[in-house]
């Protein structure tokens, strides 16, 4: 299924590694505004997925489009262009530098990279926006966990996306961060972001997903809220059988 409305809309996609499918076929839609969870067990699809929504793998056949153009097999650096940011599961905070040089470091890149004067007030103004203004001149090797994940969002920000690939962003967070980290993220939509992520923390994909698409070997087993999609039973086979 796919809308001409749709911010991103995944056609048919599919990308083998050798003779493995590792995504089959897959169709699914964004609707601007909408957080989507892509989820599924280990092996699914799921990064394999990602890495061709940004740029990291090209498709062998199928369509990505953002607000209808074909981003499918770009370059990273141009699709990052067309207003899709990620984080990673691995945080990628430069250790020896202090939080505004992490941010104006982002600020070189995208579709209006910005330098000088004017890249130290986006700077301030990023991490404003993820409640880091206080530590604009921590190290980044000195920050909280939950401070090094504000720092790569407000990097990603830095890219003005209209599309941010969140990759296991929760992951390793207390229940107490998980609760900021959710809240963060709806303040985030709420500015105009929409949202893919690839999440295992079910509490916080029940609060903060609009829908989900379940993957299971490379094709979609399921799609719907999460209540929905989450209670399937193919879905349940699927994760059991994990
Ligand atoms: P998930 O993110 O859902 O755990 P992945 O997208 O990482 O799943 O992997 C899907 C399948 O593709 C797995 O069987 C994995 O081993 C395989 N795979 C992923 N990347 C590569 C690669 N670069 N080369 C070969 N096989 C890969």
């Amino acid at each position: 299924m796919t809308t001409s409305t749709a911010l991103l809309a995944v056609s048919d996609v599919t990308r083998r590694f050798g003779s493995l499918r590792a995504v089959d076929g897959l169709s699914f839609d964004v609707a601007a505004g909408e957080i989507v969870g892509l989820l599924g067990p280990n092996g699914s699809g799921k990064t394999t997925m990602m890495n061709l929504v940004s740029g990291a793998l090209k498709p062998d056949a199928g369509t990505i489009r953002l607000a209808g153009h074909d981003i499918a097999g770009l370059p990273a650096n141009r699709i990052a262009c067309h207003g899709i940011a990620r984080t990673f599961q691995l945080v990628r905070v430069l250790p020896s530098m202090n939080c505004l040089d992490n941010v104006k470091a982002g600020l070189g890149f995208g579709a209006q990279p910005t330098w000088g004067a004017a890249a130290d007030s986006k700077a301030e103004a990023l991490l404003e926006r993820v409640g880091m203004a206080h530590r604009r001149l921590t190290l980044g090797k000195e920050l909280t966990y939950m401070d090094q994940k504000r720092l790569e969002l407000a990097r990603a920000l830095a890219l003005q996306p209209r599309l941010l690939l969140l990759d296991e962003w929760l992951a390793g967070l207390n229940p107490s961060e998980l609760v900021e980290a959710i809240e963060l993220l709806r303040k985030v939509r709420g500015e105009g972001v929409t949202m893919v992520m690839v999440e295992h923390v079910m509490d916080a994909i029940r609060s903060l997903c609009d829908r989900c698409v379940i993957m299971n070997a490379g094709v979609k087993i399921a799609e719907g809220t999460p209540a929905e999609a989450l209670a399937e039973p193919e879905v349940v086979r699927a994760y059991l059988g994990d």
